[in-house]
C-alpha cells in the first residue's frame, strides 16, 4: 500500500554541481546520477570533471562536464547557460566548490586571503544562483543547496576568513529563501562538520581520531556521502516546504559543549 502520494523521486531532474570533481561535490554527483538525474559536473580541473563523468557514464548514468572556476563570472554564466541549453532546462544548483585557508588575522597578505575567501566561498554562490535563476523561475522542482560549514555557526581560530564566508552562506540561504520563496524556489543550506575529503587529507588518521572521539557525538568524521544524503534529502519533490534551514550534518559535533 502506497504510504503518501509525495515524490521521493529526482528522476530526470537536472543538476548542476560546483567543484564536483573532488570530495563531497564529487559524491553527490554520484548520488545524484544513480538516483536518475542528469548531471552537470561542474569543477576547475579538465581531467577531475572528465573522470568524473566518465565514473558515472560507464555504469550507463547521465552525466555531462564543463570546466568552471566560480570566480569567472563570464565563465559561470556561461556554463550555466550551457547546462541549460543541452538539457532544455535547469532545476537543482549545489554551491559546493570550496577552499580551504587558516590565516591569522596580522599576517601579511591577509587580505588577499579574505578576498579569495569572499570570491569563492560567497560571492561565487550567488552568481552561479543568479545565472541559474532564469530556469529555475521554469522548474517545476526547482532546488538551491548551499554547502556553508560548522565554521558558519561558530569558528575555529586563524580561520577568520573562511569562517565570515560561511557565515555569509547562512544569510544568503535565509535572504534567497525569503525572496524566492513566492516562485517555490526552496533555498537550504548545509553546514558540514568534519568531513573526510581532499580538504582535510592533511590531517593524520591519528589526529582525527583523537579530535573525533573527544569532540565528535558520533565518534567518527563523516564521509562525504553522509553530505550526499542530506543534498539529496533537501532536493527530492516531497521537500517542498523546507527552505531557509540550515542543516548542520556534523556527527553532533555543535551540540556537544562539555
Ligand atoms: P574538496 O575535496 O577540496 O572539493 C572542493 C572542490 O572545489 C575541489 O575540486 C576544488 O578544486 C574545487 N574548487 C576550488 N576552487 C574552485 C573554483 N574557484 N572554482 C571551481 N571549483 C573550485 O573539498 P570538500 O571537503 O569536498 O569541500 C566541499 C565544500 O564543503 C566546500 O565548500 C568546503 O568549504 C565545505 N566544507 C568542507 C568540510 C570538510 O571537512 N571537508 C567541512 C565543512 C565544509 P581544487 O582541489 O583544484 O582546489
Amino acid at each position: 500500500m502506497r504510504l503518501s502520494r509525495m515524490n521521493r523521486s529526482i528522476s530526470g531532474k537536472v543538476v548542476l554541481i560546483t567543484g564536483a570533481g573532488s570530495g563531497m561535490g564529487r559524491a553527490v554527483a554520484h548520488l545524484f546520477a544513480d538516483e536518475g538525474a542528469h548531471v552537470a559536473v561542474t569543477d576547475l580541473l579538465e581531467d577531475r570533471v572528465n573522470d568524473v563523468v566518465a565514473e558515472i557514464v560507464n555504469v550507463g548514468k547521465s552525466a555531462h562536464g564543463w570546466v568552471m572556476d566560480v570566480t569567472d563570472a563570464k565563465a559561470i554564466n556561461y556554463v550555466v547557460n550551457a547546462v541549460g541549453k543541452k538539457y532544455a532546462g535547469l532545476d537543482m544548483v549545489i554551491n559546493n566548490a570550496g577552499i580551504n585557508m587558516l590565516v591569522p588575522l596580522n599576517s601579511p597578505g591577509y587580505e588577499k586571503y579574505w578576498e579569495k575567501a569572499v570570491d569563492v566561498l560567497l560571492t561565487a554562490y550567488m552568481r552561479v544562483i543568479r545565472a541559474a535563476l532564469p530556469y529555475l523561475q521554469k522548474s517545476k522542482c526547482p532546488r538551491i543547496v548551499n554547502i556553508s560549514s560548522t565554521e558558519g555557526l561558530g569558528a575555529t581560530k586563524y580561520n577568520s576568513a573562511y569562517s565570515v564566508a560561511k557565515h555569509g552562506v547562512i544569510g544568503l540561504t535565509r535572504a534567497l529563501a525569503v525572496e524566492l520563496g513566492a516562485e517555490n524556489i526552496t533555498v537550504n543550506c548545509i553546514a558540514p562538520g568534519a568531513i573526510n575529503t581532499p580538504m582535510t587529507s592533511q590531517i593524520s588518521e591519528s589526529d582525527k581520531k583523537v579530535f573525533a572521539k573527544r569532540r565528535i557525538v558520533l565518534g567518527r568524521y563523516g564521509e562525504p556521502e553522509d553530505i550526499a544524503h542530506a543534498v539529496l534529502n533537501f532536493c527530492l519533490p516531497s521537500a517542498q516546504y523546507i527552505t531557509g534551514t540550515v542543516l548542520p550534518v556534523d556527527g553532533g559535533w555543535m551540540i556537544k559543549n562539555a
